[in-house]
């Protein structure tokens, strides 16, 4: 007998895009208080997404997360990465996964969004330091040079390994 093939069974392939995943042998029960929906994840990327403090988590890396992906937070004229001191009296932002949400951002409203460079030291992304005097020409370059796409290929939005999915409410 000869079984079908899932992969090209249309049924399972919306329902797989509706759980928010692309990875076959990924079965955890959907649960959307826990898991981006698959519009969940497209608005991260390209218009962000509203939420409030109870909503993000700090990973275990000091990331941040929504549900079950690491995102970056808007918050005024910043984006920020983890959890800095401006972050403390955080109420609300919007949740972004790429740059392109980013540039949507800023667009919006009028004045241009910059990285957090307390974020990235807290993270010392790139060998980031802004405590070390030696380091303001390296700091300022990777501010300058700081983009959603390339934070996320050192830290990927999803999955979530179990590693770094020690979750710190916010
Ligand atoms: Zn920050």
């Amino acid at each position: 007998m000869e079984l079908p093939d899932f992969l090209e069974f249309e049924a399972f392939n919306t329902l797989r895009e509706r759980m928010g995943t692309d990875q076959l042998g990924y079965f955890e029960v959907f649960d959307p208080t826990r898991h981006l929906t698959g519009e969940e994840r497209a608005e991260l990327r390209t218009l962000g997404v509203r939420v409030v403090r109870s909503q993000l988590r700090m990973l275990g890396d000091h990331t941040l997360s929504f549900k079950n992906s690491r995102i970056g937070v808007i918050a005024g004229d910043h984006l920020h990465v983890t959890r800095c001191k401006s972050m403390e009296s955080l109420e609300e932002g919007l949740a972004v996964s790429g740059d392109e949400a980013w540039q949507v951002a800023s667009e919006a409203q009028d004045r241009p969004v910059s990285v957090c460079a307390d974020c990235l030291h807290q993270l010392r992304f790139e060998g980031l330091d802004l405590d070390k005097e030696r380091k303001q020409h390296h700091n300022r370059k990777v501010i300058a040079a700081f983009s959603l796409g390339h934070y996320f290929s050192l830290h990927p939005d999803y999955p979530l390994y179990e590693k770094t999915h020690v979750r710190h409410s916010f």
